[in-house]
């Protein structure tokens, strides 16, 4: 996990709270990578709503802000399915103030050079700029000149983002930085499992242990018990010598699995029973298994009835719990319960502190309705990236 002597104060010290801004111009880097569908309308604006408290913050007293975002992955310059022409609609609304696109590199020069009218500018699509994620040194370099003269100051609000590109770090280099209030608040409930109140209980789940081992790894450092779920558990179980039938399993995993299991085998705790179906299929019929062996013809798809009690008791006893992933394929109703249910637990745990990432389990906290947890993270991929390395460099080129 990222680790840094004096962390609070270096947060502090870079704190826009902090800060009075007044008159500045601003350069923000915010996550506006809301949900679309395939023709680029907005069906889930968390993130939006999640970046306005920054912005309406740094607007009371700077002179204007200017806000980049990436939105999807566009493969070229310019698809008009990744424009944040509807993110920008919805800032205006928000904000209640015009929100001025800025469509390409003139564009941004001319707010450089001349008086501004308005408090809010969005430049359009960080990634349809050749740029943001070049290689060449030169192009980034001078993509960070133009950037940085539209502003006085840089801060990085964009805790999700966090692959080292010109917006979230390069820039960085170009400008007096400073951290958003989602950004920190991201990184104060993270950290706070450097030093959990114990018992402290990690629940991990969702499809790939391939994609969650160096995390998972770190978790069983810190962690009291690791309880999995979801598909990676059944790699894990193959390596523990059960049957797992159809139930995806990722062979090349296997032995560090089998090593995992040997070095922490008493915080590993691995499912009991199952639900399990014919074919990976909505409308296969489900059945519970009576072991934690699945049939040759059959595929898990769910942690069973014995496993939730076994779960539940060890999530109701901790003081710290850190959730990340779904304890089956709870998109699907059959298959819903292990995932309803963990999530449950966790939430009627008053006496703990409750933090929750990945959009997975997001969408399983807003299907099922759970509310009380402490901190729920909008970046997936950072928060395992912030626990499984020893570094994080869009934090560390701000604080350093
Ligand atoms: P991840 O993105 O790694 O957190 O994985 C989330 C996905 O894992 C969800 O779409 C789930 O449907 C899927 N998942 C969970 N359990 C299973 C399972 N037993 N078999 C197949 N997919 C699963």
């Amino acid at each position: 996990m990222y680790h840094k002597p004096d962390l609070d104060l270096a947060l502090i010290n870079k704190d826009i709270s902090n800060y009075d801004f007044t008159g500045k111009n601003i350069l923000i880097r915010s996550c506006l990578n809301v949900i679309i569908d395939k023709l680029g309308n907005i069906t889930d604006n968390t993130r939006l709503i999640e970046a306005l408290p920054t912005l309406r913050l740094l607007a009371e007293k700077a002179n204007s802000i200017v806000i980049m975002a990436h939105l999807g992955r566009p493969t070229t310059a310019r698809e008009n399915e990744f424009s944040l022409e509807n993110v920008r609609k919805e800032l205006e609304v928000a904000l209640k103030e015009p929100v001025i696109m800025l469509n390409n590199e003139e564009e941004i020069r001319n707010l450089s050079n001349s008086k501004r009218n308005n408090k809010y500018y969005l430049i359009e699509n960080i990634r349809f700029f050749e740029g943001e994620e070049s290689q060449d040194p030169e192009k980034q370099t001078k993509f960070a000149e133009l950037l940085a003269s539209t502003s006085d100051i840089y801060v990085n609000d964009a805790f999700p983002d966090y692959r080292e590109a010109v917006s979230t770090y390069t820039i960085a280099k170009h400008l007096k930085s400073f951290l958003g209030c989602l950004f920190i608040a991201e990184i104060k409930s993270i950290n706070y499992f450097q030093s959990p109140t114990r018992p402290f209980v990690a629940v991990m789940g969702g499809a790939k242990l391939s994609e969650k081992l160096d995390t998972l790894y770190k978790l069983l450092e810190v962690a009291d018990k690791v309880v999995i779920g979801g598909a990676m558990a059944y790699t894990m179980l193959k390596a523990s010598g059960k049957e797992i039938g159809k139930s995806l399993c990722e062979e090349d995993k296997i032995q560090i699995a089998k090593e995992m299991l040997e070095k922490y085998s008493a915080k590993i705790i691995l499912p009991v029973d199952h639900l399990v179906g014919d074919n990976f299929s909505e409308s296969t019929t489900i059945k519970n298994t009576d072991s934690a062996d699945i049939l040759p013809d059959q595929i898990g798809l769910d942690i069973g009835t014995e496993t939730i009690k076994l779960y539940t008791e060890i999530i109701s006893s901790a003081k710290s719990i850190l959730w990340n992933g779904p304890m089956g394929v709870f998109e699907w109703a059959s298959c819903e319960n292990g995932t309803k249910e963990i999530g449950k637990a966790i939430v009627e745990n008053q006496e703990s502190f409750k933090f929750a990432g990945g959009g997975d389990s997001i969408a399983a906290i807003n299907k099922f309705n759970l509310t009380g947890f402490n901190h729920i993270s909008t970046g997936g991929g950072a928060m395992l990236s912030y626990i499984a390395k020893d570094s994080f460099p869009t934090l560390e080129v701000i604080l350093d």
